[in-house]
């Protein structure tokens, strides 16, 4: 997988600056493909508490571009990544990094706004078509020699145990059974603390924009479990965001006027607050699945997926394993009401899982190159594919991944 990670950064971009430490992953080039991005000041006290602890405070990169690259801008510091689009073109998204340039090729069509339900296959258990609704709820099709399934993990499994028929009475290439099993979200939670102008000056800690580019991996690996990555970030710029967070007292009662105005006040011109996110390796059961019930349907009469969501009891323990670590940092640096809260239930944006892959048709969905083991013009490229997912979240190896089945598919005869 390697010169595929190393053709995400050159291609999507990746922005940083290599540190050397136990865990970090093997590289062919130790230098990333843009420099790293403008750090926020609070990073020296990150560092020192971490070299006071001994622990390696390694440079987080980052899919954001620091130089311009063809038509997309370089960073602007709006701090707005999170949840926003980048009006800069700098965040590497696939729209940005890679549908924009291919658009003035002129070999790709896109329908947008359409909601693919529905995948037909013909006389010789090859998919033909794809049924899909349009804004307006018509339904329409198209026909292909080859099709890739990228609809995120959830609805990847829904489309296809959606699309059974009476060759795949069981969805389609689900022979195994294991389409929509095993499922991977990402374990861990997260944590925050205050810091204010004691530890550093107003001008500094209200500098906005610059990235908190820290984290840790020291116990990526331990000797007793499979550990994971803390990483350390400030709270979202997002004002409105950060004023609804303070709308109760310490009792959950709502706040009005003054108080609320002062509190409000105080924590935009006293403090900032410091947040960390964990992420662990979530340990793939059988508890942990998408199915459909045809009793639930969404706007276009489709049985949606219901999912369910059993963690593995280790998960919580390995996240508050990480959890204390962060607090060890934060508490070093000197940082106030430090709170964690280490959770079963993750985030609904990291998702993979549901087609793993592997060697053994009866125990996986697709071959190594993401292919159905049945089908054999259906690939999925999302991170379906993956049987665990890494201590990280998910989308550089989603990325590198797709360019390697990319690359498969171009030799093949199938197109
Ligand atoms: S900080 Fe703003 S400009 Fe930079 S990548 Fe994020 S959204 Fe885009």
């Amino acid at each position: 997988m390697e010169p595929y990670y190393d053709k995400v950064e050159r291609v999507i971009g990746v922005s940083g600056e290599y540190t050397k430490y136990e865990h970090a992953e093997p590289r062919s080039s130790k230098k990333y493909a843009y420099p790293k991005l403008q750090e926020h000041p609070v990073v020296e006290l990150i560092d020192k508490a971490c070299k006071e602890l001994d622990y390696i405070s390694y440079k987080v990169p980052r899919a954001i571009i620091s130089q311009k690259k063809n038509a997309r801008n370089a960073c602007y510091y709006s701090n707005y990544c999170g949840s926003y689009a980048c009006s800069s073109g700098a965040k590497g998204s696939s729209r940005a990094a890679l549908i924009q340039s291919a658009l003035e090729t002129n070999n790709i069509t896109i329908i947008p706004n359409a909601f693919v339900f529905k995948l037909l296959t013909n006389k010789d258990k090859k998919i033909q078509k794809a049924l899909y609704y349009t804004k307006e709820k018509i339904k329409k099709s198209v026909e292909a020699k080859l099709f890739v399934l990228a609809a995120q993990a959830v609805e990847s499994s829904r489309l296809l145990l959606n699309s059974k028929n009476s060759d795949f009475p069981n969805g389609l290439a689900n022979s195994s059974g294991e389409v929509g099993k095993n499922m991977l979200f990402t374990g861990g939670g997260q944590g925050s603390a205050e810091i204010d102008t004691s530890l550093l000056n107003k001008d500094k800690l209200f500098q906005t924009g610059f990235f908190v580019n820290r984290g840790l991996q020291d116990w990526y690996f331990t000797k007793e479990f499979k550990g994971g990555t803390i990483d350390f970030l400030f709270e979202h710029a997002n004002p409105i965001r950060r004023a609804l967070r303070l709308k109760s007292d310490d009792n959950g009662n709502l706040l009005f006027g003054e108080e609320l105005q002062d509190k409000i006040y105080k924590n935009f011109t006293k403090s900032r607050v410091l947040n960390f996110e964990i992420f662990t390796d979530w340990m793939p059961n059988d508890d942990c699945f998408v199915s459909i019930d045809e009793n639930y349907k969404d706007k276009y009469g489709v049985p949606v997926a219901t999912i369910r969501i059993g963690a593995h009891p280790q998960d919580v323990k390995v996240g508050n394993f990480l959890a204390q670590k962060a607090i060890d940092v934060l508490k070093q640096m000197g940082t106030k009401d430090i709170q964690s809260n280490i959770s079963p239930l993750p985030s609904a944006n990291l998702q993979a899982g549901g087609c793993r892959f592997g060697d053994d048709p009866k125990k996986s969905v697709l071959n190594k190159y993401c292919q159905s083991h049945y089908i054999k013009n259906l690939f999925v490229t999302d991170g379906s594919f993956m049987p665990t997912g890494g201590s990280v979240p998910y989308t550089w190896t989603i990325y590198a991944n797709s360019f390697r089945v990319a690359e498969y598919i171009k030799k093949s005869d199938l197109i």
